[in-house]
């Protein structure tokens, strides 16, 4: 028998009020969807079919929440982690402004479904890109004028460097784009919220049940390691970065790889405040980012590093100290109260990675590292699909993957020389 599952010591975990563990599944049951995985994509999905009348089980196989939704940097941003042009190569260009409009879509259904189930998850509005060398100084300006002008982006702001400034106490960068239509939020507070508007619309959700085998078919049926089952018409894959072993097919075109986060003590509101004066969040330039913003009781959480063995770095609290020092060296004195990390799940381009295996299976993953708001619309057009309508869904399915070089054992080593050109330009 699996012993109790825990979420990771993370300060989420630490300023949550955690509900008691669900039960775990022991039996057969029917219902008309099951979903596999308990993040956002999948309390979403469960959400939104119930809402339309299905009977829906979750499984989770550890906590709800326990995977990257509980552990996020929980930074709401617009677009892509791939360039809105690179979509626009990939689909053309009406897929790619549907694309660019169903990802704002995704933050105002972030708004919506916190208000409409008042998930208390500190959602704080605004969020900046920023400039650290002169090419992502020019790439800013690009950016800017591309979302304003081709996408009528409104309320975009490029900032020079002393506006940004006047915001964020950090001699560090050139420029930033703020967005104010952006912003932050405690990940697991939000998640948590959905399984609770979930359950109470009527999925029932069971915990440490972990999905070992999908037997494909017309009914398919989920099995859980302990033999329980769910006999379903369709089935929904929301594991994400931690899906091994259900559908090769589908896991082989996303590579997890993990991502740290440390918080500081809390600086006192005053402190906090002379930091981030307006308490945006903030992701820097680099391929590999430092990403930041202020918690509600004022600490700095402040996330970087990747690990694509997924194996945390030694000294992890010293190696995020070093990179938040190097943005906020005011900071020396200031101890860290908890440090822990998380597994993305990317894909090659960077574009997330919907599709259906078989008519019945449906999946969202490979958000690469930018799911707050994209893994709760994942959920919604997932559950439209399995209703009856196809058309978002079915833009984001036509988005073109391929899988990971190397196969299951080799694709770590291939994407590690693939991204070292990247990582060799960040020191440049
Ligand atoms: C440290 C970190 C920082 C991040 N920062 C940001 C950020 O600032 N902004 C942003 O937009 N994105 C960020 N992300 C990415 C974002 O958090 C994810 O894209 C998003 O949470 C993915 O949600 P999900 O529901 O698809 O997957 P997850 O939240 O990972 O959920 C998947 C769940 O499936 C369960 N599962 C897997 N396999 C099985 C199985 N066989 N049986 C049953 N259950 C199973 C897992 O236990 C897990 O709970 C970050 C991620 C990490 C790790």
């Amino acid at each position: 028998m699996m012993s109790t599952p825990a979420h990771v010591n993370s300060w989420y975990a630490a300023s949550t009020g955690l509900p008691p563990v669900l039960p775990t599944l022991t039996d057969s049951v029917q219902a008309d969807v099951c979903v596999i995985g308990g993040g956002i994509t999948g309390c979403s999905t469960a959400l939104h079919l119930a809402q339309a009348g299905y009977q829906v089980v979750l499984l989770e196989g550890q906590r709800i929440g326990w995977g990257a939704s509980g552990r996020s940097g929980g930074q709401m941003i617009f677009g892509y982690a791939c360039e809105q042009a690179n979509l626009t190569r990939l689909v053309g260009q009406q897929d790619s402004q549907q694309l660019w409009e169903m990802s704002l879509a995704a933050m105002d259904l972030t708004r919506h479904l916190i208000a409409q189930h008042q998930i208390e998850c500190d959602l704080t509005a605004g969020m900046a890109h920023v400039a650290i060398k002169p090419r992502h100084d020019r790439a800013l300006r690009e950016w800017h004028e591309e979302l304003s002008q081709h996408y009528q982006y409104e309320g975009l702001q490029f900032w020079e460097q002393t506006q940004l400034r006047s915001q964020l106490d950090s001699s560090r960068y050139l420029s930033g784009l703020y967005d104010p239509n952006s912003g932050h939020l405690h990940p697991l507070k939000y998640t948590l919220g959905l399984a609770q508007a979930a359950q109470a619309a009527g999925v029932r959700c069971f915990e440490a049940s972990p999905v070992s085998k999908v037997q494909r078919g017309a009914k398919p049926v989920v099995v859980t390691e302990n033999g329980a089952q769910v006999q379903c018409s369709t089935v929904v894959v929301a594991g994400n970065a931690y899906l091994r072993h259900i559908l090769p097919e589908i896991e082989y075109r996303v590579m997890p790889v993990g991502t740290y986060i440390m918080a500081t003590e809390p600086l006192g509101e005053a402190r906090a405040n002379a930091l981030i004066r307006n308490r945006m969040a903030i992701a820097d330039m680099n391929f590999v980012l430092d990403y930041y913003r202020l918690s509600a009781d004022h600490r700095l959480l402040f996330g970087g590093l990747v690990s694509y063995s997924t194996v945390p770095p030694v000294n992890l609290n010293h190696a995020l100290r070093k990179r938040m020092l190097a943005v906020f060296p005011q900071l020396q004195d200031v101890r860290t109260d908890y440090a822990w990390g998380g597994n993305v799940a990317i894909t090659l381009n960077r574009a997330p990675h919907f599709g259906r295996v078989d008519s019945n299976i449906y999946f969202a993953h490979g958000f690469s590292g930018h799911g707050i708001a994209l893994t709760g619309l994942a959920g919604q057009l997932m559950a439209e699909a399995i209703t009856g309508t196809q058309e978002r869904f079915d833009v984001m399915a036509r988005i073109p993957h391929h899988a990971f070089l190397g196969g299951r054992w080799f694709r770590m080593p291939v994407l590690v020389l693939g991204n070292l050109y990247y990582r060799l330009r960040d020191l440049l």
